[in-house]
C-alpha cells in the first residue's frame, strides 16, 4: 500500500507518456487467481517508443513489475507499491518472415499456435494449451508435452531498464526449467520462434491431442496459476504432494485441486494470503513426508496486508 506522501512524490515524477496510467488499479481483475490489492499505478504503453520513453525517464527508485496474462502470478492482498506495466494492443502483432514467427509480447500463446497452424507452419503447437502471453512464456521458459520455449526460440527484443531497445539470443538468456535470466528491469516486447513448413493434418492432430490431454488432466477453467511448484530433480511435485496427503487440502477458499494436486485453486472469495499460506503448508508437509524442498513456480508479488505501511 502506498502512502499519500509517496503518491504525491511519484505523481510528479511519472513521465508524461502517450500510453495510459490507471492509479489504484485493482490487480485482481488481471490475474488468473483473481486475488490481489491495487497497484499505485497500472501503465499501459501505447507502443515500443512510449515504453522506451517511460523507462528512460522514470525515477530509478520507482519499482516496476511487468504483468503478462497473469496466469503464473499470485498478487498479494496489499497490492503493488509501484507501477505495473501491462502490454496491450500495440504489442500483439504476429507475422511470419521466412522460417520465423515473430510475435508481440502481448500476443496470447494460444493465438500464436493457431496463427502458425493457419499458415501450415509447425514448431509451436505446444503453446496452444498454455494460457499466458508470449512475454510470460519467454520469461518463464514455459513448456509442456516435452517442449519448452527455449527449444524453438530464435531471438527476443527487449526494452532494457535504461529504455534501450536490444535484441538478445537464447544463449544469452540461460534458459532452464521454467526460468530465463533476463536483464534486470527489462520488458520483453517481441519474440521470434523457429518454425518449419508442416503437414496440416499432423499439426491439427497434435494440437487437438494437446488440448484433449489438458482438458482430461487439469482444472483448466478454474481460478488457478497452473503448477504451484516446480518438479524437483528426479521427482514429480504432484506425486510428493499426493504422498503428503495434500490433495484437496484447503485453507479457507484456497484449495489444492482434487483433479491435479499441484494446482492451487481459488474456489471463490479466497485471499492471496490464504493461497500463499496453503502453498507454504504444502511445502512443510512435503518436507516432513519426503524430505524434499518444493520450490514455488508461481511468482508471488507485492505486499502482504500485514506489511501495509499505511496501517503503521
Ligand atoms: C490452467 C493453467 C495451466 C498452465 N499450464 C502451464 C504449462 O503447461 N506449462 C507452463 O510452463 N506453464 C503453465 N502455466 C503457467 C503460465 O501459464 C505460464 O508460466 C505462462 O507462460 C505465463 O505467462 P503470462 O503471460 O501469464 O505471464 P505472467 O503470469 O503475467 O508473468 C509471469 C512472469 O513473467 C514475467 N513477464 C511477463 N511478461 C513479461 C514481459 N513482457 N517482459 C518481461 N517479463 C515478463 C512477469 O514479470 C512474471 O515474472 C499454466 C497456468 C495455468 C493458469
Amino acid at each position: 500500500m502506498v502512502t499519500n506522501t509517496e503518491k504525491n512524490y511519484w505523481h510528479v515524477l511519472l513521465p508524461s507518456v502517450r500510453g495510459r496510467y490507471s492509479f489504484g488499479a485493482h490487480l485482481s481483475n488481471l490475474t488468473w487467481f483473481q486475488v490481489g490489492g491495487p497497484a499505485f499505478a497500472l501503465y499501459k504503453p501505447e507502443d515500443v517508443a512510449d515504453l522506451q520513453y517511460f523507462l528512460k525517464q522514470k525515477s530509478a527508485d520507482l519499482s516496476c513489475f511487468v504483468l503478462g496474462a497473469g496466469s503464473n502470478v499470485l498478487m498479494r492482498d496489499g497490492g503493488y507499491n509501484g507501477v505495473v506495466i501491462k502490454l496491450g494492443r500495440g504489442f500483439s502483432q504476429i507475422t511470419i518472415e521466412n522460417n520465423e514467427l515473430i510475435a508481440g509480447a502481448a500476443a496470447l500463446d494460444r493465438t500464436v499456435a493457431m496463427f502458425a497452424m493457419q499458415h501450415q507452419m509447425s514448431g509451436v503447437e505446444f503453446l496452444v494449451t498454455i494460457p499466458g502471453a508470449i512475454g510470460g512464456a519467454v520469461a518463464m521458459n514455459a513448456g509442456c508435452y516435452g517442449f519448452e520455449v527455449k527449444d524453438v526460440l530464435a531471438w527476443i527484443e527487449i526494452v532494457d531498464s535504461q529504455g534501450e531497445l536490444r535484441k538478445l539470443y537464447p544463449h544469452e538468456l540461460n534458459m532452464t526449467y521454467r526460468k530465463s535470466v533476463l536483464p534486470k528491469g527489462c520488458v520483453i516486447v517481441r519474440a521470434a520462434f523457429k518454425i518449419i513448413k508442416g503437414n496440416i493434418i499432423d499439426i491439427q492432430h497434435n494440437t487437438q491431442q494437446y488440448l484433449q490431454l489438458r482438458e482430461e488432466s487439469q482444472p483448466t477453467k478454474g481460478r488457478t496459476g497452473g503448477s504451484t511448484f516446480k518438479n524437483p530433480d528426479q521427482a514429480k511435485a504432484w506425486e510428493l504432494i499426493d504422498k503428503a496427503g495434500c490433495r484437496g487440502l484447503a485453507i479457507g477458499a484456497a484449495k489444492m485441486s482434487e483433479k491435479h494436486c499441484n494446482f492451487m485453486l481459488n474456489t471463490g472469495g479466497a485471499t492471496a494470503d490464504e493461497l500463499e499460506r496453503l502453498g507454504e503448508l504444502v511445502r512443510q508437509k512435503v518436507k516432513e513426508s519426503s524430505n524434499q524442498e518444493l520450490e514455488w513456480e508461481i511468482i508471488r508479488v507485492g505486499d502482504s496486508p500485514v506489511l501495509k505501511r499505511d496501517a503503521a
